[in-house]
């Protein structure tokens, strides 16, 4: 398997880091997770100059840092496509209606290239399954051998939320999502080769005296969280990704010790297009 961190940033605009996404290679599947801010540029920039050759589209939550490019994923899907070719996109209770407003959204869009391209004559279509505990039963998984996990997340108020796991040939992978430790993350990653983990630093979030800010350390891991995640479930590597606040390069080593004061093992914190081979 191989993971690409396409975008590894936040609800905060950066030069450098797109919205949160995560590509995994599997069993010659393209798996897309989440479609923050850039994606598709990131994902040409990974080889895959459109949509078009994704196998599936997961969202682990609706916050709008992680689904923000959605709507572009679906209509560069329409339009790169020679035939219908619907997208399968996998989430959480309340996915088929955030899917449906955001077709709702591109009504007119659709309508002026349909009447513009003569060989365009069908609607984006997109096959909407709802997940939030156990196996995502997709045909085109079980025919690659690649299993999806999924698991319910505590992200509240942002609620349901999940994360995922991606088993194939011996390997393991966890998108963890937006989530503070709990029981369905743990029972996810167990075990795994990868632990791909949202982080906040706490101690640098708390100490800016504005309260909007300081409300995002009760939804989400700190770097200390995670490392005690990825400990507590043997995995091999922790990624961490989302960091907010986005550290300057020469602070990510800071970051990374803080997770290896609680997790003994590899820890890695990519920039935007970061691969992990597992
Ligand atoms: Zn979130
Ligand atoms: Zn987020």
């Amino acid at each position: 398997m191989r993971v690409t961190l396409l975008g590894t940033g936040s609800p905060l605009p950066d030069p450098n880091r797109a919205g949160p996404a995560t590509l995994v290679e599997a069993g010659g599947l393209q798996l897309l997770f989440d479609c923050g801010r850039g994606v598709l540029m990131r994902l040409a920039a990974a080889g895959l100059p459109s949509p078009a050759l994704l196998t599936a589209q997961f969202l682990t939550h609706l916050h709008s840092d992680h689904v923000s490019d959605f709507n572009d994923v679906v209509t560069t899907r329409w339009v790169t496509s020679p035939a219908p070719n619907p997208l399968t996109v996998v989430g959480p209770p309340g996915t088929g209606r955030f899917v449906e407003r955001t077709l709702e959204m591109l009504t007119d869009d659709v309508g002026y290239r349909i009447a513009h391209h003569e060989d365009l004559q069908w609607e984006p279509g997109v096959d909407v399954t709802e997940v939030l505990d156990g196996p995502v039963l997709l045909d085109v998984l079980a025919a690659a051998g690649v299993t999806v996990t999924a698991a319910p997340t505590d992200h509240r108020p942002v609620a349901p939320t999940v994360g995922y796991r991606i088993d194939h040939d011996g390997a393991a992978v966890v998108i963890a999502g937006d989530t503070v430790p709990c029981e369905g993350l743990d029972r996810l990653v167990a075990g795994a080769d990868v632990y791909v983990q949202t982080v906040i630093r706490d101690d640098i979030v708390r100490s800016v005296p504005m309260q909007r800010f300081q409300d995002i350390c009760d939804y989400h891991s700190s770097v200390a969280d995670a490392a005690r995640t990825a400990a507590a479930g043997g995995v091999d590597t922790l990624v961490l990704t989302h960091m907010v606040p986005a550290p300057a390069p020469e602070a990510v080593g800071d970051w990374i010790e803080i997770a290896r004061e609680h997790f003994d093992f590899t820890v890695l914190a990519p920039d935007d297009l970061g691969v992990i081979e597992v």
